[in-house]
């Protein structure tokens, strides 16, 4: 990464990804200059607290200006009026990425306001907790994880390589993907399992009270894990679900048949069939230890 060392890196949106990618960045000297900009006077105001960058800027445009490479970290449904905002003041060669969950959405988003002669190449990295905001980031969160990319045909292939290589400088894995099959991979690891959490903590929440306390109690059995899902950010998954809907509703109707399978074998006391299924299911869980991504 040394060799491409970034001078002036722009941060748009400085809550756990954008502030997480800000230390890991400074921690391993990626960039010169690292400029952030934030929506709120309160936040852009936390982020110097925390020393995140090295200037601040309460307009977006003054950050982007003479940026070699700018990251935009926003909730999905912000991403278009940023690029728009931005766009009169990208220098001509800089690099313009972002971190958005779902990708078909946000190329259609973004795309329209990037400049001939600024380079577009969207990425999502794969890693998060169920924090926001600014004194939720880490230098660590990217590393062992993966980074999709997923640049439009044509892309230069260096401005690839650029982005490419701050992802690996941060400790991650890197994968080109188009953005469709990215959305329908995500729509099953993470958009269906966040969807199920929130329903089930949800049905708990619906619960008499006295069972509810119970629930809460008891939760360590299974449920605890589903709270900590069902914690994550309202409005960063609120704009997942109605940016990534086809490829959700399609998934959500091949489980929703797999689950009326799962009722119908306890119903008839299938013993069989579940212990199938149960055992099927453990082969995937050694899986994800094989990639290290438990
Ligand atoms: P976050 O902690 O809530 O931070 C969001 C940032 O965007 C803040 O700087 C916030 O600014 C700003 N913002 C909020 N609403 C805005 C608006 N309407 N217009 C302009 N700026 C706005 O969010 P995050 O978790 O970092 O997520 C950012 C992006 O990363 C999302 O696109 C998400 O899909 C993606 N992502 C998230 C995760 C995860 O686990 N959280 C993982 C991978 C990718 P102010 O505070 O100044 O308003």
């Amino acid at each position: 990464m040394n060799n491409h060392k970034i001078n002036r890196l722009a941060l748009v949106g400085i809550g756990l990804i954008g502030s997480s990618i800000a230390k890991a960045v400074r921690g391993h000297q990626l960039a010169d200059h690292i400029a952030i900009s934030t929506r709120s006077p309160t936040t852009l105001a936390r982020a110097e607290q925390l020393e995140l960058g090295d200037s601040y800027h309460a307009d977006a445009n003054n950050a982007v200006k003479d940026a070699d490479l700018v990251i935009i970290s926003v909730p999905l449904g912000a991403y278009a009026t940023v690029a728009a905002h931005i766009k009169s003041s990208l220098k001509a060669g800089a690099i313009v990425t972002d971190v958005a969950s779902c990708k078909q959405s946000v190329i259609i988003d973004m795309a329209p306001h990037i400049p001939d002669g600024v380079h577009f190449v969207p990425g999502h990295p794969i890693a998060g907790t169920e924090h926001s905001g600014p004194d939720a980031g880490f230098a660590e969160l990217f590393e062992g994880r993966w980074c999709v990319l997923t640049p439009p045909d044509g892309t230069a292939p260096q401005a690839i390589e650029t982005v490419s290589q701050l992802w690996q400088a941060m400790g991650s894995m890197v994968e080109i993907m188009e953005p469709a099959h990215h959305d329908q991979v995500l729509a099953i690891t993470s958009h269906l399992p966040h969807l199920i959490a929130y329903s089930i903590v949800d049905t708990a929440t619906n619960l008499e009270e006295d069972l509810k306390q119970e629930v809460i109690k008891f939760s360590a059995s299974g449920f605890r894990d589903f709270t900590r899902i069902a914690a994550s950010d309202p409005v960063m998954w609120r704009d997942v679900f109605l940016k990534n809907r086809e490829a959700v509703l399609e998934i959500l109707s091949q489980f929703s048949e797999d689950l009326t399978a799962l009722q119908r074998a306890i119903r008839r006391g299938e013993g069989d069939k579940l212990q199938d299924v149960f055992t099927r299911t453990r082969e995937i869980r050694r899986g994800v230890i094989d990639y290290h991504q438990e």
